[in-house]
């Protein structure tokens, strides 16, 4: 290489403006954040990606970068109850986006009534959500608001063509029992034509008590349960003692992105691997 092209290749591109300094919730929506940035800035990530949005403890370091912030972009309330307070006492500065609080989409409930707020699992969801992200990066920096609104034009494009491949790929799966590890994945159910029998615990991944876990574990003996599902906030073991001594399979499903790198590609292999847990532990 020319000693011109190196200096080329890693001088520091001018910026037109600082993009404003952008801290997500969960390494999903961070992802669906980085691909409306693109080149224009780094979001930030409070909780690394696969870790439990229901049950997680914020560091000294996390509160010093929720001070840092400009925009606030995360699920909401009705998913991490507990960062409403850190949000509003560690960032009075920062915007805040709670994207369950969106006029574009349309929650569903829970089955005790209340907000289900697992709504990135459904890439048409998530879609409406980059529209929203979209604007308050453009309302925060409108010298760039050509370049975020073209990145998430980009980015429902993707969407949508996801949302088809995944549509297609279980279209047709044998609609059998199956159970789910916490009430989760309706979204994702739903855009399929699919809906689980039963649930090991809550919308907030709340232990189940053992009761619970002997009515699952009847279900599947009695039942016409092929998949009971586990996920990184419930783990292996209440499934292991849900289908011990049956035919039911296992699989493992990963709507927090745990295994993948943070970045612009983890929202779209994740639902792909999410696809593929359900094809495997539901067909034949
Ligand atoms: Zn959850």
């Amino acid at each position: 290489m020319h000693r011109f092209a190196f200096l080329l290749a890693f001088w520091p591109a001018p910026l037109l403006a600082d993009a404003p300094r952008v801290i997500t919730d969960i390494a999903p929506i961070h992802s669906l954040a980085a691909l409306v940035m693109g080149d224009l800035g780094t979001a930030d990530l409070l909780l690394p990606p696969g870790a439990d949005a229901h049950d997680f403890a914020l560091r000294p370091s996390d509160a010093e970068r929720l001070g840092d912030a400009d925009l606030v972009i995360w699920v909401g309330p009705e998913l991490t109850p507990w960062l409403a307070d850190p949000i509003a006492t560690l960032a009075p500065q920062a915007t805040q986006l709670p994207l369950t609080a969106s006029a574009n989409w349309t929650p569903l409930t829970t089955h005790d009534g209340e907000i289900d707020p697992h709504g990135w699992l459904d890439p048409m969801i998530a879609s409406g959500w980059v529209s929203d992200i979209a604007t308050a990066l453009a309302a925060a920096d409108s010298e760039n608001k050509a370049v975020y609104m073209a990145n998430a034009d980009k980015t429902v494009t993707m969407l949508t063509a996801l949302n088809d491949d995944i549509q297609s790929r279980l279209r047709g799966l044998d609609q059998s029992g199956f159970i789910v590890p916490h009430d989760a994945y309706s979204y994702f159910e739903s855009m399929n034509d699919l809906e689980h029998t039963a649930s090991i615990a809550d919308a907030h991944a709340h232990a189940p008590g053992p009761g619970h876990l002997s009515e699952m574990r009847d279900l599947v003996v009695s039942n016409d349960i092929v998949c009971v599902f586990s996920d990184a906030e419930i783990g292996a073991r209440w499934v292991d003692v849900v289908i011990e001594g049956t035919d039911a399979r296992t699989s493992v499903l990963n709507g927090t992105g745990a295994g993948f790198d943070a970045g612009p590609d983890l929202y779209e292999a994740m639902l792909r691997q999410m696809a593929d847990a359900f094809a495997q532990c539901l067909g034949d």
